[in-house]
């Protein structure tokens, strides 16, 4: 059996991932062809039988649903939603809720499979799954959003659960997104259910650090990389393209180890088009903060006129910077931009999920930059979510700084796991983040014995 799937991937002319992706590049990207093909290459290395390789190809369980939803003019608008459970072998699915409307099954089943192998990783005791509604919140009042979060509860609430599945916030979905689904639980479930659901607002069974968890816990790994390579962070500058809630506290924390951001990069609404906005002594987090809306979109003439220069989309990796770090969406590092990344970078940490295609991935590795694997920096929401879960379960609530020394702890650990097996084989970081995270899922399919 394992030979049998070793040498299905030998027996393409130009083995595993490189012949998968040239045959690829010719069509749209598709997330979810991109996360099996980063799962393949590392699969055929660990010499899974077939059956565990099936299983951990696809998701084990997918909903797909329609949400009728009520809008402000009296009208009904249906729109699409999916829950998608990957894997729960190690625990009851987790995974965020996107609102976006570029949302597709694929890009769905591909970050539920990430978040299987980021709470491997991170060594939680927990699977993977994520959702989506396919929806623009901007064009959304707060009353419709709130009837399309109940919508999507109504539909799925027999399929989440304490013990089950665990959504959580995600893309253009906040605290209070999550306190109307748990909500809608609680009131079809009768009872308190403050498990079902993580990143609620503090004080409604949310934990203190879970709003920072995500962008902190990027910077604690980038730390521990720069402690290994006895790089002072002070001594460190990055460009960051986006700035929602995971660039924001990434810049927060990555500020207060000492390092300075010179450039950021957002989404514009209004011109429907990516700029970026430098300030080369250092942006000024709070300044920049207070002229942004709540999706990370950054006003142009108010930064303007606080002295930042305002360019392109696209400037934000091609700055003469030590860091990258992509804290937007997927696909955003590709072949077509791997190479105008300066020669000064040292380190790209990936806050986004999937912001590396693995055309550029190559070229990153060849060229020797460290990249800190998207399942493995932003793996610090998730284990917050976990703390959540933990105080929301025993109903008794930490100090911001005891959550927060636990999550440094954790995500301390997972990378030194990954670093010390990316040392022991000579792997690149992502493979051998995914040799972890993969070997745990397997060994607990094997164990429970689905394989
Ligand atoms: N949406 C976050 C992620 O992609 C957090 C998930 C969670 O907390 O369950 O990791």
């Amino acid at each position: 059996m394992i030979l049998e799937y070793a040498s299905l991937l030998k027996s393409l002319p130009d083995a595993g991932i490189v012949r998968i992706f040239a045959e690829m590049s010719n069509k749209p990207f598709n997330a979810f062809a991109m996360a099996q093909a980063q799962f393949d290459k590392v699969a055929s290395t660990l010499g899974l039988d077939r059956g565990t390789v099936d299983l951990l190809r696809y998701p084990m369980r997918e909903y797909h649903f329609c949400l009728p939803v009520r809008m402000d003019d009296g009208s009904v608008k249906v729109f699409r939603g999916f829950r998608v459970q990957h894997n729960d072998a190690r625990g009851p699915a987790k995974g965020g809720i996107r609102f976006h409307p570029e949302e597709t099954i694929d890009t769905v089943r591909a970050l539920s499979m990430w978040m299987t192998w980021k709470c491997a990783v991170a060594n939680l005791p927990l699977g993977g799954g994520k959702g989506g509604v396919i929806c623009d919140p901007h064009n959304l009042s707060m009353q419709e959003q709130e009837n399309i979060c109940r919508a999507y509860v109504r539909q799925i609430s027999r399929d989440v659960g304490p013990l089950r599945d665990v959504p959580a916030p995600d893309v253009m979905t906040s605290g209070q997104h999550m306190l109307w689904m748990l909500d809608e639980y609680e009131q079809i479930h009768g009872g308190h259910f403050p498990g079902v659901i993580t990143g609620k607002p503090v004080g409604m069974g949310g934990s203190l650090g879970r709003t920072e968890a995500t962008g902190y816990g990027v910077v604690y790994a980038l730390r521990e990389a720069l402690r290994e390579m006895k790089v002072d962070p002070k001594d460190t500058i990055a460009s960051v393209q986006g700035f929602g809630n995971v660039a924001q506290y990434a810049i927060e924390m990555y500020n207060q180890i000492g390092g300075t951001v010179v450039a950021v990069s957002c989404w514009d609404q209004q011109d429907q088009q990516p700029y970026t906005f430098i300030r080369k002594d250092g942006i000024d987090l709070t300044e920049l903060r207070n002229v942004t809306d709540r999706f990370g979109g950054i006003d142009k003439a108010q930064a303007e006129s606080l002295g930042y220069t305002r360019t392109n989309g696209k400037a934000w990796i091609e700055q003469d910077v030590d860091v990258l770090m992509p804290c937007a969406l997927e696909n955003s590092i590709t072949a077509d931009n791997a190479g105008r990344i300066s020669e000064q970078v040292k380190i790209i940490a990936e806050g986004a999920n999937g912001p590396t295609t693995p055309e550029a991935d190559q070229a990153f590795h060849e060229r020797g930059i460290l990249v800190l694997p998207d399942f493995l920096a932003n793996a610090g929401g998730v284990t917050c979510s976990y703390l959540e879960q933990v105080q929301s379960n025993t109903n008794y609530f930490w100090e911001k700084s005891e959550v927060l020394t636990k999550l440094d702890r954790m995500m301390t650990s997972a990378f030194a796991d990954v670093s010390k097996m990316a040392r022991k084989r000579k792997l690149y970081m992502r493979d051998a983040a995914y040799t972890i995270a993969i070997a745990r899922v397997a060994q607990a399919c094997k164990e429970r014995g689905w394989v």
